[in-house]
């Protein structure tokens, strides 16, 4: 049913015999379709006779369209005519749109085409050369080819292979190289976050453990710990069997390495009993030389704690020759600080005296005699919490050794070449050397203790800014009680 102008219309389509019949009657202004049709018509061709009834009638202005009256043009009726013929015909709509597209793609091809034609013609013409036949090793002319039909057909056919190829190609490249930088900003697998976490955990248990006991960087531990520990290292490819690896074992002064090799997956790693930047010998080595001990007693302690495996003299004595200069240097260094601190205090309290105490030490750390000397300050100046060392030297003969043929050779060179005798008398003067300088240029004098060397004394009688000498009874006293014990 459809209204046109004023007209009432029954509109139907009827099939006989594979033939559609479009079949119209006019019920004039009578809405109910009940009464006598004022006009009816047939016809073969989608309503042509009824557009041309309406054509004719007074009260219907303008042309009509037929699909508009019939209401195809209604988004909802489009849908469900769509769908009933969908239902009833499965592909078509979709055999529809593939020839759609593709024929939208050959006129595109066709367009993209044309305009290459022209470019090839400028391109042809902007090389000059109007005679010129072959073009990227290809025949051109301005005519252009002469192709059938079919070999068009077949052209484009290829054409389209070789560019679906192409992009199957450039799709594939750019799949990998999106994969190649997923890989690069992979985040770890879980496996890598559960070793990271393991490894976290294990980092926090040792320093905790450390902390509690006060471990500090080393201990020495026992060989079977250290090296059933090496050994029952799982390797990364999980290989964990002792037969499956092959060691490597060295050693030199208190260092020990051990190399594994998993023979699974020929992964090596090493493993040290030093932490790393520290070296054994050299710290021992070094301990030695502030505690006093020569090798001989140093080793007697090693092995003491059954430690055999020792390291040589040569080594010993080198490493200690590197470090001897430092402790030196920074002994002389903390010194100076030490008496410009004192004079302040001293100046603080209102003396133009420092009071100091000369002491010496012996030592035989290094197959030579070693003399010490210190100035000790008397009083303790802020900031530090004992009497401080303000002046401070060391002496040390040469340990000079005969060959087989009787020459002399120097195996350490030492600053003192005259008597032992005369060390600590050498320690003193060196000493002056350095403090009297900051003395003057403080206009401070030096009270000083010594013990009852008479040849400190007549040093130090000869020396400016010295105020005054005080014999150390104390230690004279004490000196003669042990040798009235000796006797
Ligand atoms: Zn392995």
């Amino acid at each position: 049913m459809s209204k046109i102008g004023l007209h009432f219309f029954q509109l139907s389509i009827n099939e006989s015999n594979n033939v559609l019949q479009f079949e119209w009657i006019d019920y004039g202004s009578d809405s109910t379709f009940a009464g006598n049709p004022i006009a009816s018509g047939s016809d073969g061709k989608f309503f042509q006779s009824l557009r041309h009834y309406t054509e004719k009638q007074k009260n219907i202005k303008g042309k009509r369209s037929i699909p508009s009256i019939l209401g195809l043009n209604t988004y909802e009726n489009a849908m469900y005519l769509r769908s009933n013929i969908s239902h009833l015909h499965g592909g078509v709509f979709l055999l529809s749109k593939e020839a759609y597209n593709a024929i939208t793609k050959i006129n595109k091809f066709t367009k993209s085409l044309n305009k290459r034609a022209l470019e090839l013609d400028k391109e042809c013409e902007e090389e000059g050369s109007p005679n010129k036949k072959v073009k990227s090793d290809l025949i051109f002319s301005t005519s252009g080819y002469k192709l059938t039909p079919r070999q068009s057909q077949a052209l484009v056919f290829k054409f389209y292979s070789i560019q679906n190829k192409l992009y199957q190609a450039n799709k594939r490249l750019k799949r990998a190289q999106n994969n190649l930088e997923k890989l690069k900003t992979l985040s770890p697998s879980p496996k890598q976050n559960e070793i990271k976490k393991q490894k976290e955990l294990l980092d926090e248990k040792i320093n905790q453990l450390k902390n509690e006991e006060n471990l500090g960087s080393s201990i020495i531990c026992s060989t079977k710990s250290f090296l059933s520990l090496i050994l029952t290292q799982q390797c990364s490819c999980g290989n964990n069997d002792i037969l499956q690896k092959k060691c490597k074992i060295s050693s030199g002064g208190l260092s020990v390495k051990v190399v594994i090799q998993c023979k699974k997956c020929k992964e090596t790693s090493s493993f040290q009993n030093e932490p790393s930047n520290m070296n054994y010998t050299k710290v021992f080595a070094t301990a030695t030389l502030c505690s006093r001990l020569n090798r001989q007693e140093f080793q007697n302690a090693m092995l003491t704690i059954r430690i055999m495996k020792l390291p040589c003299k040569a080594i010993y004595h080198r490493y200690q020759k590197s470090m001897d200069k430092n402790i030196k240097n920074v002994a002389l260094e903390n010194a100076k600080k030490a008496l410009y601190a004192s004079i302040d205090d001293a100046k603080k309290k209102g003396k133009n005296v420092l009071t100091v105490e000369f002491d010496i030490s012996w030592s035989h750390v290094r197959n030579t005699l070693q003399a010490s000397g210190e100035f000790i300050y008397h009083e303790i100046p802020e900031g530090y919490t004992h009497k401080p060392i303000v002046g401070y030297f060391v002496v040390e003969k040469s340990h000079i050794k005969k060959d087989k043929n009787g020459n002399k050779i120097t195996i350490h060179q030492g600053n003192h070449e005259a008597s032992s005798k005369q060390m600590e008398h050498a320690v003193l003067i060196e000493i002056l050397e350095i403090v009297v300088p900051i003395l003057e240029e403080t206009d401070m004098l030096l009270d000083i203790v010594v013990d009852g060397d008479l040849d400190s004394n007549k040093t130090l009688r000869g020396v400016k800014c010295v105020n005054k000498i005080f014999s150390d009874l104390k230690h004279l006293t004490r000196n003669i009680r042990k040798k009235l014990n000796c006797n």
